[in-house]
Formats: C-alpha cells, structure tokens, sequence
C-alpha cells in the first residue's frame, strides 16, 4: 500500500513537475514530449556510436569484420598497436557537433544538470560494464581548477551514472587524486599530452585497500588522445585494481 501510495505521489509530482517545467530538447531548447531527449532538428547532429566498433578501444569500424565464422573478434589499429591500460572504453556519440555541445556547456557553462542525461546515455551505452558491481571513479581535476570551476564535470557524471546503475554507495570520487598541475591539454600534440600526463594521478593511501581487486568503472566526459584515461587507468592498475572499464560520453577521432 505504502509503495503504491508512493508510486502515485511520484506520477503526479512527475506531472506536475512537466507543468511547471516542461521538458526542453537538451541541444536547442523546444519543448519535447519527455525529458532527457533531443528534437527531431537536432537528432541528426549526434553521430552516435554503434556497432560496429572494436571491443577493446569502442571506436567505430569501417565494417562489420567480426564474429565471423570462427566468431573472432576485430580490433582497431590503435589496440593492436598501442594497448590500453584498461580492458575496454565506450563512448556515447562522436565528439562534434550535438554531444561536444553538450560537453562543452557541462564543463564550462555550469550546466551541471545535464549530466543526469548524459549519463543516461553513457549507461546504455556500456550497460555490461556494471554488471560486476563495479566502484565507479570519476578522472578528477587538479584541486586549482576544481577551485576555479566549482565543480568537475566527470565528478557529475560518475554520480549521475552511479544512482543511473541503481548503485549510489558505488561512487568512489576518493579513489584517484590529480596530483600533478598539468597544463591544459587543448593545443597539444598526442606526444606532448601523453608526456603532460604521465605521473599526474596517484590512488590516496586511504583508498588502496578498495581498489585493490576491484572492477573500475573510469568516468571522463570526452576521450581525446587517450593519454589522460590511459595515465588514470595506469594508475589504478598498479594499485592493483582487477578491471578497468572507461565510459567517456564524446570520443574524438584522430
Ligand atoms: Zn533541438
């Protein structure tokens, strides 16, 4: 009874919630049919990521090489070349266009609340990276920029992705601390990033005891080079961490 009074007081907060605030298409602001969702205008300017895509780096593949008839996987050039530190990374949508705007207005503009939207998608998007009840670690800022900023935008969507999984207790933003100031990686060349990033990040002491042996979920909001989740993912392998899975929501494509 309690539950059925509770489910009817949500609806008609839902309700009257959609009344006062309607919900608004997340790239230009028309009112949509639900929340979380884009506009028919602006759908087209999202290239989601789909299959295929190589199951280790989650970029997508020209064609559809795998599960052939011995069901062999196919993997990127830059996972055969260069291995990640972690097992496996997947993105939401390429980084142009609607989800760089998205990005971009998360991590400068202070919308904050998008993040819960956002991470909808991320969710979907690795959906098998939470079956193992996983700690959830957003990459963190330097504590200047965090400063500056008020907030870390991987911060809000590793919380957002943790209540999204339905595993609040999972979200462990004390697992990994930026140790290093690092200059700001817009400009730079993937050499010149992979040397900004090296020793940046260290586990606290306080926090090896839950890493070691766990599965990582690492949160970033857009994966670029690589070379910050990869210095991140580093990091928690040494520390002993069992699996590390990346979910950015942009991927860039070099
Ligand atoms: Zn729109």
């Amino acid at each position: 009874m309690g539950q059925q009074l509770n489910k009817a007081y949500r609806h008609f907060t839902q309700i009257a919630l959609s009344v006062i605030f309607p919900p608004v298409c997340l790239g230009c602001g028309v009112q949509v049919s639900q929340n979380g969702v884009v506009c028919a205008d602006c759908w087209p300017q999202l290239s989601l990521i789909s299959r295929p895509f190589c199951p280790i780096m989650g970029t997508p593949l020209p064609y559809d090489a795998g599960n052939g008839d011995e069901g062999e996987a196919f993997f990127s050039a830059e996972a055969l070349h260069d291995p990640p530190p972690f097992d496996a990374a997947r993105s939401v949508a390429l980084h142009h266009g609607l989800a760089q705007n998205l990005v971009t207005r998360l991590k400068y503009g202070q919308h904050t609340e998008l993040a819960i939207w956002m991470a909808d998608w991320m969710f979907r998007a690795a959906v098998d990276f939470f079956d193992k009840v996983p700690l959830i670690i957003p990459v963190p800022l330097h504590r200047f920029r965090f400063w500056q900023r008020g907030y870390n935008q991987s911060a809000e969507l590793a919380r957002a992705l943790a209540i999204r999984a339905k595993n609040k207790n999972c979200f462990f933003p004390e697992g990994l601390r930026r140790k290093k100031w690092t200059r700001q990686q817009v400009g730079l060349s993937a050499k010149e990033r992979k040397a900004n990033m090296r020793a940046a990040f260290e586990v606290p002491a306080q926090a090896y005891s839950q890493i070691r042996d766990q599965s990582i979920v690492l949160v970033d909001d857009v994966f670029t080079t690589g070379a910050t989740v990869r210095a991140a993912a580093l990091t928690l392998r040494e520390a002993g961490a069992a699996s590390i899975y990346v979910v950015t929501f942009s991927r860039a494509l070099l």
